[in-house]
This record gives C-alpha cells, structure tokens and sequence, in this order.
C-alpha cells in the first residue's frame, strides 16, 4: 500500500503511460497472462516494475460493501484520541502525558510482557494517513499532523531520535541491542511506529514526517552499528515486523544508501536463504512473523535487482497461497504454519486464519503483481479481501477480528474499541481504508481492472472510467468513459479464475467471449465520449477440497466463500457486540451441535437450492427435512457457522 508513491520514481507517468492519445480507430482483443515462469528481469539496479497502481486519489469508491466498510472504519478512527496513545511516549521523552493511555495490548498488565505497547499508535497514524490519502477528508490529515508534531516533540525532548511507549522506556531497545534477556516483541513494535511515519510521509504531505522518520532511522543505524552479523542475526530470531522493508522505503525516499545496507542487515538468513533455494522450511514458524520479512525481501529485489531477494519472496508467496492456505486465503493455526500433511488435524480450530496475516498477504501480493503482473496474484487478491478482509469487520460496530477460525459453531468476536488493541486491531486500522488501492493498475499504454467493485478512476483531466456494478450479488459488471478527446488505450479486463467462459460487450454488442480462466482480456481500442464495456463473469456453485482431504469441503460461489449460517443458539442476547475475547468462553463451551453433511460433492450441489437472496442456497442436512442455508462468509455476524464440512464425519464427534 505504500506503493504507489514510492514507485514514481523511473516510472511512467500520467496520461502518456496509458497511450491515451488521439489516434485513428482500431479495435483488437486478445487473452494474456504472463506466467510465474516469466520472472522479471533480474538487473544489478532498481527494477522497474511492469505495472504500477494508481493514487488512492485517483479512484473514489462509489456504494457497496466496501465503501460502507470504509466508513465504518472512518467512525472508528475519528472516535479515538491521539492523546492517549502518545500517552507513553510523552512520559518516555521526560514530557508529561495529556490524557490517560488506552486499554488492552497498549497498558493492560496481562500483556505487559508481549511488549507491544505502542504499535496501535503506528497504525493509527497509518490509517489515519491513508484515510487522508484515500478520500481527502481533512480531519485525518490533522490528525496525522498533530501525530507526527507530538513525536517531533518527543525526539526533540529525549534528544534522541529512539520512539517508544515500553513500561520501561526506551531503555529496553538497550536490552534489546545488548543481547540480554528480555520478552516480547519490541522491534514488531517499533517498526509499526516507523510505517506510520512512512505513511503519513506519503499521503499527507508533510515534511516534517520524513524529518522525524530519518531521525528515527538515524538512531537505528547508530544502535546497530556495533553488531556483528552474527549478533544481528540472532537478535532477528525474534518478531521484527517488516524492519526491512520500511527502511528500503525510507532509502529510495530520501536516497540515503545506509538505509538500504541496514534494511539488508535486517533480512533474517534463516528465512531468505532457504526461500530463495525455494525450500518450504516454514512448519511449525509463527506466520505473521515471516511475512513482512518476505515483504521486505521484495521490496529490497524492487531496489538491487539481486535474484535471491526476488525467489525467496515469489517462492514463499507460491507455497502459501497454493499449499497452505484456507478458502478464504488465510492459513495457520494459533497464528503458526503447520505441517501440510496435517490439514485435517487443524482445519477444525478455532484459532485458524489470523487476519493480520491477509494484510500482509495482501502488500505482498500487489507488490508481486507489480513485478510480474499475473492474473493469479489478482485472484488471489480478490479472494482474501473478500472472503478475509472485508469479513473481519463487523457490519453494526466496525470492530474488527483477530482469528476467523473454522471450528464448527464458532462466531466472529470482535475488538472492543478502547479495550484490546491487538495486532488485528491495528491491522484493521489500515485495512479498511485503502480498498481503492487494487481495483486498478496502469501499465504502459494500458489499464489494468482486477476488481469488480464500484468506483470511478481519474485517468487525467477529462477523463475517467466508471465502473458500476453489484458484484458479487449479480456477476456482471460495466464500465464507462467519459472523456473529452478520444483516446488509445488497452482495457485489460482480469477474467478471474473461478469463470468458465467470460463475454464482453462494447456499446452493447457482443464483442469477444474469453475460456481462458485467470488471464487478462486485452481491449485495444480508441475510446470515445460514453464508451461503454459490459462484462459478465457468470459464477457457480462448486466445492473447494482441503488441501490433502477431499471428503473435508467449503463451499463457494465465484470467489465467494458460503458458510452455513447457524444461528446465536446458546449466546447472551447482545453480548457479542462490541466484545472481544471474554465472550470466547461462552462460544466455545457452550454445548451445541452443527448440522452436518454426507455424500459426494456433485451430489450436494445438485441438491443445493438458490434462494431468493442472492448468494445464498439452501442444503439438505443429515437431520431429517432439515436444511442449512449457506449465505457469503463475508456477511456473517453475530451468528455461529461453518465453513468447512466434513463429509465423513459423526454428529456426536461435531458436538462443541
Ligand atoms: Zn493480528
């Protein structure tokens, strides 16, 4: 996400990127994809990317799912206060506080030892900034603002350029730096801080971020420089968010190489040197630990060129969406990999798919596909940000998850608002602001559509694409021009994986029908005043296997993930709203008994019977005249469900 100004440099720009220029008229369509066997060019310098996204000022969401979920994620970063979450960082600095700090992972004494006091601020200032960036409402940027005044003040009252909100100061990174004993994850935290500083960089507009960030990257540069490798080395056996790839980002913005060779030295050799071997080495790794390393090893490729950087990010990314992943796009179980050979054993866990893990998926996907722009990293990407991202908020507070586990008869809990603070809190901060940031690409004289979600793209003064659609509930979608010259550009239009024969019409004739699933539609053409593409990407009802288990199912529908929705048998009246993890005990220890389901695949989705919601069936159980109705994933809440079926199994054995 903190892409796309990064990437201007060398790139090309604006209109004459896109080939819209005044032309005579030629209209031709043709399929491609590029394969992952094509990988980019390896260069002993900056790679230039094949594809770049646009400004999130660029694209406005119009209405739908995604844009309701934005707002709601507005409400919730308005209604916090910065105050409290600089609360520890003032006293840190020798200042004294202005209001009392928050709850949860940011004070309460439970979580002390997590050492993650401090990271909400990051992302806050993050989301904050790309709120700004998404939708120009000035409230976030003066937030922002104040933010980055307040950390200016704090470096300015310490003398030092060290940030930090730990109970025991900022003398912990000592400890840290020294190799003493300590718990916890303070380098996951402080690099939250750093990203913030990098985006509110970015997306605001103001200097005086990237003054307090070079500061920042300043004492780290200093901190370290007496390591050895091997010192530095082990001191990365511990969590380190992606150190790596926001001190690249901070060396290609500021052009100072001592960012780029600390960001190598933050790149985890136990990690990289296996990934780049395309060696899975990751059973039994704390997932969310190793994917921002991964990010990192990217963005570093995206910088030097250097091959192993590049393999060891394309590798990871392949072994986890393809054999270790979920439906929905997630994977692991109580936050690790596990063994793939044992799927079966941990599908049915209640702490599957932590939802930070699908933020940073995601980054690392867009990353990806701007290198090798295949259609398979945008199915993949509409998958998660459905089925993941887009799921883990609650629809009536905007509170966010942290597991979305697939255990039988589990419920979606969500953050409290001032009281957790978990790493899926902050995540969530992020996430819901910048769903405009994918659904466009620009390469060289072309444009780029991987998602079908309702919003207008500014291509330059004059004009714009509107796409309107209702996807996913109707499976068509249409674009329009509005321009005030004619201009050339290749429309390429993703025909997603999960569709069997595409067809696009232009100006309401049938113009090319595509069979080729995962690949790009190419419209070369002279577009006009009123152009208008419509596409229809009919979607089915199929059965996704677990991977290694084909009598253990989810159900989907296009890219729809369905869940047999199961109702609040045995949960408290209104206790789930705005609740975290005290409402977990009742969930899971209360009896209950899902339906379950027999026979073979075909023959259930012969049986599944439409309704007349949209997306949503309703299916024979093994309880006598007794059906389940499976609705989209993503608009569960409030109400126990399922998500994978075992076609094998015993009701007693069900009972949770
Ligand atoms: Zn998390």
């Amino acid at each position: 996400m903190n892409q796309y100004a990064l990437s201007r440099r060398g790139l090309l720009k604006g209109m004459g990127s896109l080939g819209l220029a005044a032309v005579s008229s030629n209209v031709c369509a043709t399929n491609g994809n590029a394969s992952f066997a094509q990988e980019p060019e390896l260069a002993s310098s900056p790679v230039a990317r094949a594809v770049s996204s646009f400004a999130l000022s660029d694209v406005d969401l119009l209405d739908g799912p995604f844009l309701k979920a934005r707002i709601r994620s507005q409400h919730y970063l308005l209604s916090l206060e910065p105050d409290r979450m600089l609360h520890t960082f003032r006293i840190n600095a020798g200042l004294p506080p202005k209001a009392d700090v928050y709850g949860g992972w940011e004070s309460n004494p439970t979580w002390a030892e997590i050492h993650c006091h401090g990271h909400t601020l990051g992302h806050y200032l993050s989301g904050c900034s790309i709120m700004y960036g998404a939708t120009q409402d000035v409230r976030f940027k003066e937030r922002a603002d104040y933010i980055v005044a307040e950390l200016r003040d704090c470096q300015t009252a310490s003398k030092t350029g060290l940030l930090t909100a730990f109970p025991e100061g900022n003398s912990l990174m000592d400890t840290v730096l020294s190799g003493r004993k300590y718990t916890g994850v303070p380098w996951y935290t402080v690099h939250k801080v750093y990203a913030g500083l990098r985006d509110a960089s970015l997306y605001t507009s103001n200097p005086m971020a990237l003054e307090v960030l070079t500061k920042y990257c300043d004492w780290a540069v200093t901190a370290t420089a007496l390591l050895t490798d091997e010192q530095f080395q082990k001191m990365l056996d511990e969590e380190h968010g992606g150190m790596n790839e926001v001190l690249a980002d901070v060396y290609e913005m500021t052009g100072n190489v001592r960012y780029l060779t600390l960001a190598k030295r933050f790149c985890h050799q136990k990690i990289l040197d296996p990934l780049a071997k395309s060696r899975d080495h990751l059973d039994g790794l704390h997932a969310n630990t190793q994917i921002p390393k991964v990010i990192g090893f990217s963005r570093i490729y995206q910088q030097t060129g250097q091959r192993d950087y590049f393999a060891a990010s394309a590798f990871f990314w392949k072994t986890v969406t393809n054999t270790r992943s979920f439906a929905n796009g997630n994977h692991g179980d109580g936050e690790h990999f596990f063994p793939v050979v044992d799927f079966s054993e941990h599908v049915f866990s209640a702490k599957t798919s932590e939802t930070c893990c699908d933020y940073n998926m995601l980054k690392l996907t867009r990353m990806l596909f701007e290198l090798n722009p295949s259609a398979a990293y945008a199915d993949f990407y509409e998958r998660a940000l459905y089925n993941d991202i887009l799921a883990s908020q609650d629809p009536d507070t905007g509170m966010v998850t942290y597991f979305q586990g697939n255990r039988p008869g589990y419920m979606k809990l969500y953050c409290s608002p001032i009281d957790s603070f978990w790493c899926c809190t902050g995540t969530g901060m992020e996430n819901h602001a910048k769903y405009n940031d994918s659904i466009y690409f620009k390469g060289a004289h072309s444009v780029l559509v991987n998602l079908f979600i309702p919003s207008v793209l500014r291509l330059g003064p004059g004009v714009s694409l509107t796409q309107t659609t209702q996807f996913p509930d109707i499976a068509t979608t249409k674009l329009q021009w509005k321009t005030n010259r004619p201009v050339e550009t290749t429309v390429k239009l993703r025909h997603p994986h999960w569709c069997r024969t595409a067809t696009v019409k232009i100006n309401g004739k049938r113009f090319v029908e595509s069979r080729q699933a995962s690949s790009y539609i190419e419209l070369k053409r002279v577009w006009h005043d009123d152009d208008v593409i419509e596409f229809d990407v009919p979607m089915e009802l199929r059965t996704i296997p677990l991977p290694g288990n084909e009598r253990i199912i989810a159900f989907v529908y296009g890219p729809i993930v369905l869940a047999g929705a199961l109702g609040r048998e045995g949960i408290t009246p209104g206790g789930d709203l705005c609740v975290n993890e005290r409402l977990y005990g009742t969930v899971m220890n209360t009896p209950f008994s899902p339906p379950t389901l027999t026979g073979d695949p075909a023959t259930l989705i012969r049986l599944a019977k439409s309704t007349t919601q949209p997306l949503t069936f309703d299916i024979p159980t093994n309880r006598p005249s007794t059906t389940v109705r499976l609705v989209p994933y993503y608009k569960i809440a409030h109400e126990r469900y399922v998500t994978y079926w075992n076609l094998d199994a015993e009701e007693d054995r069900l009972r949770v």
